[in-house]
């Protein structure tokens, strides 16, 4: 069900076909009908008129081929009208007379018709998500994160990894890392992960198979690594708005007392919006929701979540708050006393952009839109797919990488038995070349 729903809702935008069957017929019959009854007129001789249709019960479609006093040709159309019945369940404005006066004459009906029923589904099945906040005792760990995976995926700049086009080597994902990304979003299994195996980090949780751990690990520098990622991202979109920056710049608070060693991640001159002071970035990227170092408990999830993020998805209640909060603590008032402006630039593991970063990166595309003559909206939608296939990218690798370390290696070529002359020939069949490999 979840691959069904547009990419913006938390789906893959794969339409199925229960949706668009229902659509389909009913657009291709209403725009044919006119005709298809002139035509049975001549050929059968009978007077019977698009207007006939307008006053049949639509509740009482499914008795029409019971009733001998209707004329045949009504009940040839019975699907027809079964179909439009489907409509009018959805929404009462759609009658048999709506569909044959009014929207015959939409330009693409079967888009709007699809939409329809589309808009329907999407609320049943959020609808039942919601429910889960009221009753989630009969869930267990694993489904209660599945489902907080699927609402902290709703929003658009979350899926334009999905959405782009490789059209640049900047939106280019490798095979395993584009896998290990769609499987994340599903929520299902990781094929590189081993099973059963605990990490060594604080606690030794149990490396869960979904991957969730080894995003938020401590051991290896995954965490750092995708964070730098995307605050080299972020340094190449302001560079490119006509931005200078600086990564890493010492001496910005020399005047607040034990705070005089601590670095912005990136510092933004010029920035929109600050234009005599600095802008000092703090990037991170937190996870989704809570409860990844230890995936056999509970996720510690705020009172109704899920139905708080279906409902805003920019919603307070979001993991990116809490970490704006903290980091404005940390920094805004060093930054102040020492005349410098501060942004925390925060991202979660499934793609959510804070509000405020959102906003730094539209005042951004305003900036480059005069530089290079193309239009803001457009350079939003470049800018955001960045960072989104940066964040996809990297939380990939991190999996894959910590995969590698925990997997055991495969030795099974290696036999002691072996004589020099087995070892070569194999060299020979795998490399090619035996000289260089004395
Ligand atoms: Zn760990």
């Amino acid at each position: 069900m979840q691959i069904n729903l547009k990419c913006e809702d938390g789906g893959l935008g794969i339409t199925s076909p229960h949706i668009s069957r229902f659509a389909a017929y009913a657009a291709s019959i209403t725009t044919c009908l006119p005709t298809i009854i002139n035509m049975l007129n001549i050929f059968k001789n009978e007077q019977i008129h698009v207007e006939d249709f307008y006053q049949i019960d639509i509740n009482s479609i499914n008795l029409l081929s019971n009733n001998s006093n209707q004329s045949d040709l009504k009940r040839l159309f019975q699907d027809y009208f079964l179909i439009i019945q489907r409509f009018y369940q959805c929404d009462v404005q759609f009658t048999i007379k709506q569909f044959l006066t009014t929207l015959v004459n939409e330009k693409r009906l079967q888009k709007f018709l699809s939409d329809v029923i589309y808009d329907q589904i999407q609320q049943n099945y959020f609808n039942k998500i919601k429910e889960s906040d009221s009753d989630t005792s009969h869930l267990n760990p694993n489904d209660k994160s599945r489902l907080a995976n699927i609402v902290t995926n709703i929003g658009e700049e979350n899926c334009k990894w999905i959405t782009c086009l490789p059209k640049f080597t900047a939106y280019e994902i490798p095979n395993n890392e584009y896998q290990s990304a769609l499987l994340r979003r599903l929520y299902l299994i990781q094929p590189f992960i081993p099973n059963n195996v605990t990490c060594t980090c604080q606690g030794k949780p149990l490396i869960d198979p979904e991957g969730r751990h080894s995003t938020s690990c401590p051991i290896g520098g995954n965490v750092q690594r995708t964070s730098k990622n995307i605050e080299n991202t972020l340094v190449y979109i302001a560079n490119y708005s006509g931005c200078r920056t600086i990564s890493q710049e010492k001496h910005n608070f020399t005047l607040s007392v034990g705070n005089e060693n601590r670095l912005p991640d990136v510092t933004i001159f010029d920035a929109p919006g600050h234009p005599h002071n600095k802008l000092l970035i703090d990037v991170s990227v937190i996870q989704s929701f809570v409860g990844s170092k230890n995936a056999t408990q509970n996720p510690s999830l705020p009172f109704n979540f899920y139905t708080k993020i279906i409902e805003d998805p920019d919603s307070s209640c979001r993991e990116a708050h809490r970490r704006f909060n903290q980091k404005k603590s940390d920094y805004q008032q060093i930054s102040n006393e020492n005349g410098h402006h501060f942004l925390p630039f925060i991202m979660e593991t499934n793609g959510y952009i804070h509000n405020s970063s959102k906003n730094l990166l539209k005042r951004l595309s305003e900036k480059a839109a005069i530089l290079h003559s193309i239009p803001s909206d457009n350079l939003y939608k470049y800018f955001t797919t960045l960072l989104s296939v940066s964040l996809q990218r990297s939380i990939s690798q991190a999996i894959i990488n910590t995969s590698a370390r925990l997997n055991v290696p495969f030795f099974n070529h290696f036999d002691f038995n072996q004589t020099y002359e087995d070892i070569s020939t194999y060299n020979q069949n795998v490399f090619g070349n035996n000289d260089n490999l004395d």
